[in-house]
């Protein structure tokens, strides 16, 4: 959305109520309008309307089921649905909307004091709280930014030098009275773990406490104020208007710990004291907020705020201290980076089997043998695994060599978005050590679990295409790419799995020719395997298409009731699977460029994967 918008030539970004009657009185027509940012209102805006030589200022805000509305009206898909229907209907405002109120030449839309430092603040948030660094610091970045942007926005404020913390309203005065005694010099304090501040403010050598009480919805605001989601946007709006306080603030007073010291004066219009505080703050002072070990997660030392989705049984959440619980983040798995990103543990491909424990229950059954669940012991910790067994009938060179293969594969093989290989084990039988997975297949996952949001299945779904992006670069083609082979860590937490068809490609000739048919899983190849025998990375992203539409029903069965040959004439004479009931047009779109008839003419993994992250950060955020 954010993109979008930002290329409306009538949306100035995070300009004040001010600044926008400004521009709309240079006009001087009724019916012109702009739109802006919200100040209070996360991922809000504000529309305002000049009438009769009045300016108008409604809120657009953002629901929570991703929709847009004025106060109270009408919802629509997009803030630019509001402005279009009320250009045609006043329903409630002021006159009908009749001109944008377009930028001056060369003026971009002004970027808010948080906003530009956002990318620093997340970058700087990620790599202390999980200790990430180089590609697993960019993909959880890329693959959780909705989440973290939110995290970032809403605890932002601890890192404020202004934000003192749980202290009592007789500790805070003599903090506001040390040192300079400017009018306006203030600070923020806890009152209690329900999420109400005080506002401390120095007056004429007086102290000001201002209660900021939290509604049921959440938002924060001085009694009979304006609300604000988060309280950087409260002090942000009290810096440039008293709007019932008795001044504006003027220079924050900075926490005695002395962690984020400030030296300029806060100013209206100007936010220095919030800028190098955030400044200070991207530089490395983010706090690790708490450690709590559970099992099957990493200890996490985040604190995130929870996320709207229906919680399922299925869905792995991490106790808080703050608001009860939150969602695990693929980051607060053991499975994130290779066991092996420690460098205290050893790097092998065998592994010792007096240090692997199987424990009974199967986990599931392939073509190989059972699947069964283990421990490893490794030299620091203890890892909850999945061990493949070979059936000792099998033992036959051929099978032998296949699983060897496929572990040759898994081992070159390092992201977080496909299931790894800890090694080999050669004992009673064959073995091959993974990642555990405990959450199963995709497929089989969506089947029980109807009620998983959309949101939450294009999450999925845009973590298989950055593990595929890694196998296209790397010039490894799957080959078996399908919703059965995806195995969830969490519901918020999907791997590519199931190596046994997967070869190494020569960069040069990008394709692997097959020599023979096999037992392919036709309903899932692209024309040219069937009919060529070869397989790319394009015919991954052809698979990539069905595995899509598989996830977006629910895991049903594509081609439901079709033989192999049906499909392949269907395929043939330009028919595709029709969309899945209320699957969003954009991804219904996206599988249909996945089957592109001529690979040549298909995108890859490196054009298909922007795409999913941009459709799913446009529904997140
Ligand atoms: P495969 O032989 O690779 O097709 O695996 C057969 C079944 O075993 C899968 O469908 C999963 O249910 C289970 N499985 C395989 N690998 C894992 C894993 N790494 N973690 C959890 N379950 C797994």
């Amino acid at each position: 959305m954010a993109d979008t918008v930002n290329a409306l030539p009538f949306f100035y970004g995070n300009i004040t109520r001010e600044e926008a009657e400004e521009y709309l009185h240079l006009g001087m027509s009724n019916g012109l309008y702009l739109l802006r940012q919200s100040r209070n209102y996360l991922g809000g805006f504000a529309l305002s309307v000049l009438h009769s030589g009045r300016s108008y200022h409604y809120t657009i805000e953002r629901e929570p089921n991703e929709t847009y509305a004025i106060a109270g009206g009408k919802s629509h898909r997009t803030p630019v649905d509001v402005i279009d229907y009320h250009s045609q209907e006043m329903d409630g405002l002021v006159c009908l909307l009749k001109k944008p109120c377009n930028r001056p030449k060369n003026m971009q839309p002004k970027v808010g004091p948080f906003e530009d430092l956002k990318e620093k603040l997340i970058r700087e948030y990620v790599k202390q709280t999980w200790n990430l660094q180089g590609t697993a610091l960019e993909q959880a970045i890329i693959s959780q930014r909705p989440q973290l942007e939110k995290l970032i926005s809403t605890t932002a404020h601890e890192k404020m030098p202004w934000f003192h913390g749980s202290i009592t309203r007789e500790d805070s005065e003599p903090r506001l009275q040390n040192g300079s005694r400017i009018s306006g010099k203030f600070l923020i304090r806890q009152r209690d773990v329900t999420g109400s501040y005080a506002l401390c403010l120095l007056h004429e050598g007086q102290v000001m406490h201002y209660r900021i009480d939290r509604d049921r919805t959440g938002k924060l605001s001085i009694p009979d104020g304006k609300k604000f989601d988060t309280l950087w946007q409260l002090v942000e709006h009290y810096s440039y208007k008293p709007d019932g306080l008795l001044r504006v603030l003027t220079e924050p007073c900075a926490r005695p710990d002395g962690d984020i010291g400030l030296t300029r004066p806060l100013l209206p219009r100007d936010h220095p004291g919030l800028t190098s505080a955030l400044q200070n703050a991207a530089g490395g002072i983010l706090y690790k907020l708490r450690n709590v070990p559970i099992p099957g997660l990493k200890k996490s030392r985040g604190s995130r705020p929870n996320d709207t989705d229906n919680l399922n049984p299925y869905e792995t959440r991490v106790p808080n201290n703050q608001a009860g619980s939150k969602e695990a983040m693929p980051m607060d798995t053991e499975v994130y980076e290779s066991p092996y990103a420690d460098p205290d543990e050893l790097r092998s491909t065998t592994v010792d089997r007096s240090q692997l424990f199987l424990e009974d229950g199967e986990l599931g059954s392939g073509n190989f043998g059972t699947v069964m669940r283990g421990i490893y012991k490794m030299r620091k910790t203890e890892k909850q695994v999945a061990v493949k067994i070979l059936k000792n009938e099998d033992n036959n060179q051929s099978v032998h060599e296949e699983m060897l293969r496929e572990a040759n594969v898994m081992q070159q093989l390092d992201n977080p978005y496909i299931v790894r290989m800890i090694g080999i084990c050669e004992a009673e039988n064959l073995m091959l050590v993974m990642e555990l997975a405990d959450l199963g297949p995709l497929n089989k996952f969506l089947q029980k679990n109807k009620q998983t949001s959309i949101k939450n299945i294009t999450e999925l779904v845009h973590q298989v295409s950055m593990g595929m992006k890694y196998l296209e670069e790397h010039n490894f083609v799957h080959r078996d790419l399908a919703a059965r082979n995806v195995l969830l860590v969490t519901q918020h937490y999907a791997k590519i799995s199931d190596f046994g068809l997967s070869k190494a490609v020569a960069e040069e000739q990008n394709y692997y020719k097959a020599k023979v048919h096999g037992k392919w899983p036709v309903k899932w190849y692209a024309p040219e395997c069937i009919n060529y025998l070869k397989f790319s990375s394009k015919s991954d992203v052809w698979s990539f298409g069905v595995l899509m539409w598989e996830a977006f029903s629910y895991g049903q069965k594509p081609y439901k009731g079709m033989k192999g040959n049906d499909v392949m004439q269907m395929i043939q004479s330009g028919t595709r699977m029709d969309a899945p009931l209320d699957c969003p047009l954009e991804m219904y779109t996206l599988m249909r460029t996945c089957w592109t008839y001529k690979a040549d003419e298909r995108p890859g993994f490196s054009v298909v994967e922007p795409r999913l992250r941009e459709y799913y950060y446009d529904i997140a955020q």
